[in-house]
């Protein structure tokens, strides 16, 4: 969105004639849009999906396709694994930040259930299987723990429970396309309407200050098009946009953005200018999944003093925010001769190797005895079957202490998969109403998925939750658009 504010809000009375007219309007077709139009379209309005690419998808359709659901779904009882809304709500809670919004997660929580039978009905597959394994699914299974549930500190404050729900897919990343091909034909048979190669340039406000149109590019063209009951917007997050990212959280600004060109932010300038509130833009997920096979957890992570800092064996985004935020973007892997795997992802390099940590310390410049000491302590507790510092399960751990060492690089810029995509923005009420800074919703004017501040406002330690939110609070906005002004 390059237009300066005021153009992005075009009032009713400049509008010189309605080029279409639909009762609701969703502007952006990924996970959030689609789920928005269907149960719009259901609830009986007249729904008009417009998509600035030629085809819908957005970084859904690039995406895994898991969904962070829970609270005894039927493929988690079919796996044989006991689940509760309670359990669900607790681990989330303690895991989305410091001040998670909690009317959010309970409503979640609780629906989860139902709406994982609600995706399943739309002919979304999912195999009742259990995945073994620390990342998600490279064949076709289903159900893995893809948070941190079985790590300190939240296997003590919540009972764990594999809660990623992967589409039934062959390969890596090849869900997200079956579930929004499922999700479009899904709208399609509701009776919504999709205008592709339609960019969303404006909001239009009548005069009482609701929101009862947008202005869309298309072919060159601005079309005015009249929503009768709301607009939903739908339009992913910002992280292609490197001003509103620069501005927000710089350090994201050295890592591989993980997105589409429509995360541009166009959702959040739209909705600002509607005199929207905006929650937690420098919030980010960090992504890091250097700890794959999960044999590596074996080993121990440091930082440039040759300090651990995390628990190995907690969810790679929570590596990555520690490694980012805190470690100033330097990290090692260090492992023994027993703990060595071949790291799955590309980009990670064996730097160092050597017979003992003083042979590490000096290749990889760490102050002296910083890495010696550092395992003699781990070590030690290890093989006790304990981590006192940082309470690693003791299914990980085992003292290292089987030379020769290495040491990979895990450092932002060395190549490591460390990647970033935006959380926070628009915030909305449960419903999807966009909401002005005293609480108060904009008339007429809903947002749902990445455009939104949800469940994992300030911290993402689970994976999953992005289209798991974008698809249930999809939902609650189609249907509450299309009671507005009925
Ligand atoms: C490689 C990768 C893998 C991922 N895997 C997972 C996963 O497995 N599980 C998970 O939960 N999350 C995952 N994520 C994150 C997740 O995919 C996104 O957060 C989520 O799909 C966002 O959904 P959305 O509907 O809000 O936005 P999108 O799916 O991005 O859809 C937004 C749409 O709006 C359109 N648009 C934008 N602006 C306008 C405008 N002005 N006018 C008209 N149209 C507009 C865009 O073109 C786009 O099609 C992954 C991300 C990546 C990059």
């Amino acid at each position: 969105m390059s237009s300066p504010a005021e153009e992005r809000i075009v009032p009713e009375a400049r509008v010189p004639r309605w080029d279409a007219h639909a009762d609701v309007v969703v502007v952006g077709l990924g996970c959030a849009g689609a789920s928005t139009a269907i149960e719009a379209a259901r609830a009986g309005a007249e729904t008009l999906v417009l998509e600035r690419a030629s085809g819908g998808g957005g970084t859904t359709g690039s995406s895994g396709g898991v969904l962070y659901c829970g609270g005894g779904t039927s493929v988690q009882k079919a796996c044989g694994f006991d689940d509760s809304p309670d359990e669900m709500f607790a681990y989330l809670r303690a895991s989305t930040g410091p001040a998670p919004d909690l009317e959010k997660l309970r409503i979640y929580c609780e629906r989860s259930v139902e709406h994982f039978e609600w995706l399943r009905s739309l002919a979304i597959p999912f195999k009742a299987s259990y995945w073994p394994h620390n990342f998600e699914p490279w064949t076709d299974d289903c159900l893995w723990y893809s948070g941190s549930e079985e790590a300190h500190p939240y296997r003590e404050l919540a009972r764990p429970a594999p809660r990623g729900h992967t589409v039934q897919a062959e390969g890596s990343c090849a869900g997200g396309p079956v579930l929004m091909h499922a999700l479009e034909q899904a709208l399609r048979t509701a009776g919504a309407e999709v205008a592709t190669d339609v960019r969303v340039l404006s909001l239009v406000r009548a005069g009482d200050g609701g929101i009862v149109g947008v202005v869309g590019r298309h072919a060159g063209r601005d079309l005015h098009l009249r929503a009768r009951r709301g607009v939903v917007l739908a339009t992913g997050g910002f992280v292609a946009n490197r001003g509103l990212v620069a501005r927000h959280a710089p350090q994201a600004l050295a890592l591989e953005p993980l997105g589409g060109a429509g995360d541009d932010g166009s959702g959040i300038e739209l909705g600002r200018a509607a005199g929207a509130e905006c929650l937690n833009l420098s919030a980010m997920a960090y992504t890091c999944p250097v700890l794959v096979p999960f044999e590596l957890i074996r080993g121990i992570l440091v930082n440039r003093h040759g300090q651990r800092f995390v628990n190995e064996d907690v969810n790679h985004k929570r590596i990555g925010e520690e490694l980012v935020l805190r470690q100033e973007g330097r990290m090692f892997l260090v492992v023994d001769a027993e703990s060595f795997a071949r790291p799955s992802f590309p980009g990670i390099e064996l730097v160092a190797s050597g017979e003992s940590p003083g042979e590490l310390e000096a290749e990889l410049g760490l102050p002296p005895l910083s890495l010696a000491k550092t395992l003699e302590l781990y070590n030690a507790h290890a093989a006790q079957g304990r981590d006192p510092l940082f309470g690693k399960r003791a299914a990980f751990l085992r003292p290292l202490a089987s030379p020769p060492y290495g040491t990979f690089d895990c450092s932002v810029g060395s190549g490591a998969p460390v990647c970033v995509f935006t959380l926070g923005v628009l915030w909305t009420a449960p419903g999807g109403d966009v909401r002005r800074p005293d609480g108060a919703a904009i008339p007429g004017l809903f947002a749902a998925g990445r455009s939104t501040s949800c469940l994992s406002a300030q911290s993402c330690g689970s994976s999953g939750l992005q289209i798991g939110e974008g698809t249930f609070f999809g939902r609650l906005a189609g249907q509450a658009a299309a009671r507005e002004r009925a």
